[in-house]
């Protein structure tokens, strides 16, 4: 898509050359903002959509409430919230339990979780959801909230998977709505 600039085109400086500069100055630009600004609308879009699946976590007075999105190339490729299929379940091991663990979009998706993945856990005989995205070979993850320690004294999920090459992009300005429906709990 050619874009003239009518106060340019005026100016008559529209022209082969002048088009030729444009165009690398425009391209220059798309190479941080267009493309990026994209990236992150559709961030945004996705944990939207992971917040509305945290509220639908069966209430607990001893775990958080959090919502989680798979997507991969646009699409969605599973869900999953808190306690949403045993008492135990975390909401990215719910969503990562509906995919074959070789399902080759993994390699390219980004798992958007409401809280950090955690590090370790209370059910010792399950995997920290952080072991589990290192695993599947997502190589992108979306939070919108660090773990407080509530219930763990030092979650290390962010550092864990940019450690092992993940990408993490946190959401601050989304934090409280994937707080609020864990602000029964001491946050
Ligand atoms: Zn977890």
């Amino acid at each position: 898509m050619t874009f003239y600039d009518p106060a340019r085109l005026a100016r008559g400086s529209v022209g082969p050359s002048a088009e030729r500069s444009n165009r690398r100055s425009a391209d220059s630009e798309s190479a941080a903002s267009p493309e990026s600004a994209e990236q992150s609308a559709a961030d945004r879009r996705h944990m939207l959509e992971a917040i509305e699946w945290a509220r639908r976590c069966p209430p607990s007075e001893t775990a958080f409430s959090v919502g989680a999105v798979i997507v991969a190339d646009g699409a969605v490729l599973s869900t999953g919230y808190s306690r949403e299929t045993d008492a135990k379940v975390h909401a990215e091991e719910a969503a990562l339990n509906k995919l074959d663990p070789d399902d080759p979009r993994l390699a390219a998706a980004t798992i958007y979780s409401t809280l950090e993945p955690c590090s370790q856990r209370g059910t010792v005989t399950r995997s920290p959801c952080t072991d589990r995205i290192l695993a599947a070979g997502i190589p992108r993850v979306v939070i919108a909230w660090r773990e407080p320690s509530t219930f763990v004294t030092n979650c290390v999920g962010v550092e864990k998977l940019r450690e092992h090459g993940v990408t993490v992009v946190e959401l601050p300005d989304l934090a409280e709505a994937a707080m609020s429906m864990n602000r029964h709990l001491e946050l």
